[in-house]
């Protein structure tokens, strides 16, 4: 019902357009009699823009609608007239454009650093220094004073014992000291500074209980293993 009511509709405003241009041609030909003197350009500008100043009583607008010089003036006025709009129509584009622009680099600038600053504050890091412990494999540093982490993500920073070798290593936070119940792992190449040999691993201990437990470094080569008594409090 809608569809053909604007189909009619459509086809109605052809018909209309189309004996618009019929009677342009004719009045621009010469063909038609203007009765009267031409009015002066700002009335043929404003009829041109269809004001409301002006009523269809008016005997000039039956002279314009008949006059080839008016129809020519009042055709160069509505095409100024038009490409304004369409100056204004592109204007108000590209104005809508570069306010969603806008406003999608405030937003993402406004999340990016919250973002960022929930991670940093969930990762807390702890520097475990284990230069002085004993080297000698699966001995246990009795006088080695625990090592105590958070139970949150924590970026661990081990400093390898003495004459301990470059490569990749894991780290693991184990119930016992023969590598059973791991609770966390992670693994990473040492580092190198100076003497001192470093890995440093993010392990995720949110879920583990407060308790007594043992930190694992594994040299991944020689499956040479450490433990040292730690907490997780
Ligand atoms: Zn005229």
């Amino acid at each position: 019902m809608r569809l053909s009511w604007r189909l009619s509709s459509r086809s109605e405003d052809r018909f209309e357009t189309w004996i618009a241009q019929r009677h342009q041609e004719r009045v621009l030909t010469g063909e038609t009699t203007a009765v009267g003197p031409c009015p002066d350009q700002a009335f043929l500008r404003d009829l041109a823009r269809r004001s409301k100043r002006i009523t269809l009583s008016d005997p000039r607008v039956d002279h314009a609608a008949s006059c080839p010089e008016c129809m020519k003036r009042l055709l160069a006025f509505r095409n100024v007239d038009r490409s304004r709009r369409r100056k204004l129509t592109a204007a108000a584009a590209f104005a809508a454009c570069l306010l969603v622009a806008a406003v999608f680099v405030s937003v993402t600038e406004y999340r990016a650093p919250r973002k960022q600053s929930a991670a940093n504050a969930a990762v807390a890091s702890v520097t475990v220094d284990l230069f002085d412990a004993g080297t000698i494999r699966g001995e246990q540093p009795g006088a080695l004073q625990s090592v105590l982490l958070p139970a949150s993500v924590v970026k661990v920073t081990v400093i390898l014992p003495r004459f301990s070798p470059a490569g990749q290593y894991a780290v693991a936070v184990t119930q016992d000291q023969n590598g059973n119940g791991v609770v966390a792992q992670g693994g990473a190449a040492a580092t190198s500074n100076g003497d001192h040999v470093t890995v440093s691993v993010e392990l995720d201990l949110r879920k583990a209980k407060a308790g007594a437990y043992f930190l694992a470094t594994i040299h991944e080569q020689d499956q040479a293993s450490y433990y040292y008594p730690l907490r997780i409090k």
